[in-house]
Order: structure tokens, then C-alpha cells, then sequence
């Protein structure tokens, strides 16, 4: 249920209703709009309706038909911006993540945070603990590629997301990187959901392989409701019945999410395609549907990459797209980072 107050409600008539909710069972989420304050009561409680109704500054009560309470639009109607130091994710500015798509070695981590750095990205990706199908695959450096990432993000004065798996390696991740990605695999890993809800650094939220629109904003209410407000989503492709791509990217998912919640979106093209040579053009596609952001993978020897070589971009290959973003975000009423240089006010 969602309690829209009055314009002008006193703290006194919000901390009344709060304390009502409570008392009837549920856990109550604050968010204080420009004109108003609405209050999400999420929980086992069945509170009546009518009873806050009739409450004093209460102007009305809004039943959620949706499962999800707090990721939707009639909870909170302007757009969440998810801020890591002066970076803005979900205002106007299209944020652009790249990196590997995990780090190998010191020369790879820095040369390849280098290019994607003059090419305007803000933000490194890579991991350092890869969910890989094949338990005989490469599993990523652990402490060691974070440590590789971090010293490479603060080089370039980029922020750094990288994957978290378990609940186990939260505390670790937490020192080494700004936001966490939850991968697809791990989109409906609950327990680790709710650790996350109890930080509070972002959590970049990723559709999982076979996962509805629903099961997705689900899993992101998961987080919010431990109290985390930083939630990004990320679609980066579901199974179908198409086996031309690795995934079938859906940009649908993206305009949708939008109107369904106030949660920022950014695309992943690069395991959405799953081939280098389709990522721009669904890069694109993203970013005029309405993407707040991408992440894409970019490695300076992707013939050689440990994983996901064939759908990691050369530097060059970033860069064109890139370049082709600036003229795209603008028509659509969107900046994107034009510069080149190395930026300043970021890391430590
Ligand atoms: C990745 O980002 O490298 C990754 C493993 O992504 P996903 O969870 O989307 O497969
Ligand atoms: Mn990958």
C-alpha cells in the first residue's frame, strides 16, 4: 500500500501515520518528493485502508496491484539517480561502463582501462570472480583482480563495478569496487539480495538468463526493502528460441522497465549479442530506447581474452561507438561524456 500525504503534511501528521503502519505490521519506506512525501508499507501486515485514510494529513491511499512495491513508478514517480562521486546514473547524462569482461593481468586491467578512459567511459568493468557454465573454465583472479582493478580505475579516475557471487565475498568486494554487480546467474540468489539491501553501496542488478520483467523488479525489491535505494538494472539478453545470438537482447525490456519503475536501466549489449560484431549496433538501439547507461565489454587482445573474447570490442571498435553515441544521446535529450582527457575529482 502506498500513503500519499497532503502537500504541506507536518512531520508530526508523517511520523503519526508511520507509526500507525508499524503498529499494524508492516515496514514502512520514506520518499520525499518535491511537492509531497509518500510513504510504501510493504509487509506480512494487512493494514486498513480506510483506518489511515481518515488519518490527519493523509490526502490518499493507494492499493500496489503490482507484486513489487517500492521498485514501481506509483511509489516513487521521479526517476532514482544512482550517484557514485560526481557520476550521475539515471539523470541525463548516458553513463558508459567498459572494461574486460575479467581481469587477467596487470598489463591487460591498465591498458585496457586506459582506452576505454579516452573513449569517455566513467566507469571500469571487470570481474574478479566470473560465474562461468564450465567449472573448468576460468574463474577470475579473486582479491588479486580486484586489486588489479581498483589500482587501474584509480589510474584513469574511473569508478569500478564488479560481480559479487556469494554472500561470502560482499565484505572483500565492498573495499575494492563502487558499485556490485549481481550477475544474471545470481538474480534470484535471495539470501544474497537481502545482504545487499543491508549495504549501502549501488548494486547493479542484471535480468537473469530466463527471468520476466516481474521476477526481475521482484528481485530488485529484495535489495530496496533492506533499505538500499541504489539499485541500477541491467537487461542484457534472456534465452529464447533463437540460437543465432548468444542471448536474444530485449530492448522492449528497457522502454517497459521504464514506465513500470523509477529505477535506473542500463544495457548490456555485449552478452546480449554474444559476437563483437553486433554490439554497436544493439548499443545503439539501447541508448535510443532509453537507456540511462551501458556496460560493454572492451579488451585491448580479445583474441586472446580469458573469457568472452568474441563479444569484447577492440579499443578502437569502442571508440567509433562511442563516437557514434554523441550523435545519437542528443536527439533523443540526452549528453553524453565528450571528453578525453583523463578526468578529474575521482578516485583516491
Ligand atoms: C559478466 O558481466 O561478465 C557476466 C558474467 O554477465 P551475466 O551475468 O550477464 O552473464
Ligand atoms: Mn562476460
Amino acid at each position: 500500500m502506498v500513503v500519499v500525504m497532503q502537500e504541506g503534511a507536518s512531520e508530526a501528521q508523517i511520523e503519526g501515520v508511520v507509526k500507525r503502519l508499524v503498529e499494524m505490521g508492516m515496514d514502512v519506506h520514506r520518499s520525499t518528493g518535491v511537492e509531497r512525501t509518500v510513504l510504501g508499507a510493504v509487509g506480512q501486515g494487512r493494514p486498513d485502508a480506510t483506518l489511515i485514510e481518515m488519518m490527519d494529513g493523509v490526502d490518499e491511499v493507494v492499493r500496489i496491484s503490482s507484486p513489487y512495491k517500492l521498485a514501481s513508478r506509483t511509489f516513487k514517480a521521479e526517476p532514482t539517480v544512482v550517484t557514485v562521486g560526481d557520476i550521475r546514473i539515471g539523470g541525463d547524462e548516458v553513463i558508459v561502463m567498459a572494461g574486460p569482461c575479467s581481469a587477467e593481468n596487470e598489463q591487460q586491467v591498465r591498458s585496457t582501462a586506459a582506452a576505454v578512459r579516452r573513449a569517455g567511459a566513467k566507469i571500469l568493468r571487470g570481474g574478479a570472480f566470473k560465474p562461468r557454465s564450465s567449472p573448468y573454465a576460468f574463474q577470475g583472479l579473486g582479491e588479486e583482480g580486484l586489486r588489479l582493478l581498483r589500482d587501474a580505475a584509480n589510474a584513469e579516475n574511473l569508478a569500478l563495478v564488479s560481480e559479487v557471487m556469494d554472500i561470502s565475498q560482499i565484505d572483500l568486494i565492498e573495499r575494492y569496487c563502487d558499485i556490485f554487480q549481481v550477475g544474471a546467474r545470481n538474480m534470484q540468489n535471495f539470501t544474497l539480495l537481502r545482504e545487499l539491501g543491508h549495504r549501502r553501496k549501488p548494486v547493479l542488478l542484471k535480468r537473469g538468463i530466463s527471468a520476466t520483467i516481474e521476477e526481475w523488479l521482484l528481485s530488485s525489491e529484495y535489495i530496496l526493502s533492506g533499505g538500499n535505494t541504489d539499485v541500477i538494472l541491467c537487461e542484457r539478453g534472456i534465452r529464447t528460441f533463437e540460437t543465432a545470438t548468444r542471448n536474444t537482447f530485449d530492448v522492449s525490456a528497457i522502454a517497459m522497465v521504464k514506465k513500470l519503475s523509477h529505477l535506473p536501466v542500463v544495457a548490456d549489449p555485449s552478452h546480449g549479442a554474444g559476437r563483437r560484431d553486433m554490439v554497436a549496433p544493439l548499443a545503439r538501439a539501447a541508448v535510443a530506447a532509453g537507456a540511462d547507461g551501458l556496460i560493454v565489454e572492451v579488451h585491448c587482445d580479445p583474441d586472446h581474452a580469458l573469457s568472452d573474447g568474441a563479444q569484447s570490442m577492440f579499443p578502437a571498435q569502442f571508440d567509433r561507438l562511442m563516437a557514434e553515441l554523441r550523435i545519437i544521446a542528443p536527439a533523443i535529450g540526452r549528453s553524453i561524456c565528450l571528453e578525453s582527457a583523463p578526468r578529474r575529482g575521482w578516485g583516491k
